[in-house]
């Protein structure tokens, strides 16, 4: 089986709340998605999707998604998609670093391979753990009565994990923390996340002012060092996001003892097949997981469930339902959440079909 054609469709993703903010003043109102099309010489098509949050979380951009596939599209076509790691060990040759970029395409040939195989990319990937798995809602920063309003109502839809966007004033976050706190029963969990948004100092402060509470300390500061120097200080379980860009990073932050939990975000990672190997590696080493990615619709949602769902349950921390929190659906046949809790597809491949007057005319058509 050969690649043909690599396509890529623009899609705007409003917020049902409106807009989404975070640490340092940062905020989007509409995503900016990118939706890759991989067809192949024998019929099959798959999907992949890549959305940045915005351009200044990570080193990703949405606009750099389709530029960086003009540039890599042309040396995939004529690879088999079913070749995974070898297409991997191919894109990496010939565009080095950029993993977002990488990661449509990837998703879009596990795709694929179900499709070849007849089974559910969460097979594939290692098998299916269970009915469902379990959510987390992501709460936007606001006044501490407001987060805690907003957690009482998404506790009220089902979720019993919630992740606070803090990183601003030490003493509003501790506030914000211990409203949340307040409003939630002893067996869900809580997650003050800083996205890198406090110094050193700041966290300290943080940390001594909720320590008689149960919540989770999520990437205070910017740095591996920084962040690895708060939790030498803390008793608070432990989750590093941001600066998880790798293997090296899991593999240092293991030996120094640095996280109880990572966030492996799919595309951060350059796709399914890496971003695997990251979960199959922290779950041999006894590292708790969300399972997400930086952000996205029905497709990147559908991807996420599949890793999701493939991971061992006590190690799977969380996972995200991108698709509740957008007012557009883009395919066909995505998970939805359901009391707080998600399943992937069982129909081979992702199990997702794009709807084609939702993607509109294609931004990017590469064929041989
Ligand atoms: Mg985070």
């Amino acid at each position: 089986m050969r690649i043909t054609r690599i396509t890529a469709y623009q899609v705007d993703l409003p917020l049902h709340e409106g807009s989404y903010k975070w640490s340092g003043g940062k905020s989007v109102t509409v995503f900016d998605s990118t939706v890759v099309g991989v067809e192949t010489d024998e019929g099959l098509t798959g999907w992949g999707e890549v959305c940045p949050l915005g351009p200044a979380y990570l080193a990703a951009y949405a606009s750099g998604v389709r530029a960086g596939l003009a540039e890599l599209a042309p040396h995939i076509i004529g690879e088999n998609p079913l070749e995974l790691a070898k297409l991997n060990h191919r894109m990496d040759a010939v565009m080095k670093g950029h993993p977002y970029v990488k990661s449509g395409i990837d998703i879009a040939c596990w795709d694929i391979l179900g499709q070849a195989a007849g089974q559910p990319v969460c097979t594939l990937l290692g098998g299916r753990y269970g009915e469902d798995f379990i959510l987390y809602r992501a709460i936007s920063q606001d006044s501490p009565e407001a987060m805690a309003h907003s957690v009482a109502s998404y506790r009220a839809e089902g979720y019993r994990r919630f992740q606070l966007k803090v990183g601003g004033d030490a003493n509003t976050d501790i506030e914000r923390i211990r409203a949340v706190r307040g409003v939630l029963q002893p067996d869900d969990r809580l997650v003050a996340d800083a996205n890198t948004g406090w110094t050193l100092h700041e966290a300290m402060r943080v940390i001594r002012g909720v320590r008689d509470i149960d919540v989770y300390i999520e990437q205070p500061c910017a740095t591996y060092d920084e962040c690895l120097s708060v939790r030498r200080h803390t008793d608070h379980p432990f989750v590093l996001d941001e600066i998880v860009e790798g293997i090296e990073t899991l593999v240092r932050g293991a030996a120094d003892s640095a996280m109880d939990v990572v966030n492996i975000k799919i595309s951060k990672f350059g796709g399914l097949t890496k971003a695997r190997q990251a979960r199959d590696l922290c779950a041999s080493l006894g590292i708790a997981m969300t399972i997400e990615d930086s952000w996205g619709g029905d497709v990147v949602t559908a991807a996420i469930a599949h890793l999701a769902h493939s991971t061992p349950p006590e190690f799977l921390f969380t996972s995200t339902d991108f698709n509740s929190y957008v007012t557009r659906t883009i395919a066909t046949g995505a998970p939805r959440r359901v009391n707080g809790r998600m399943a992937a597809p069982t129909t081979p491949g992702l199990g997702v079909k794009p709807i084609m007057e939702a993607l509109g005319s294609p931004v990017l058509d590469i064929s041989r």
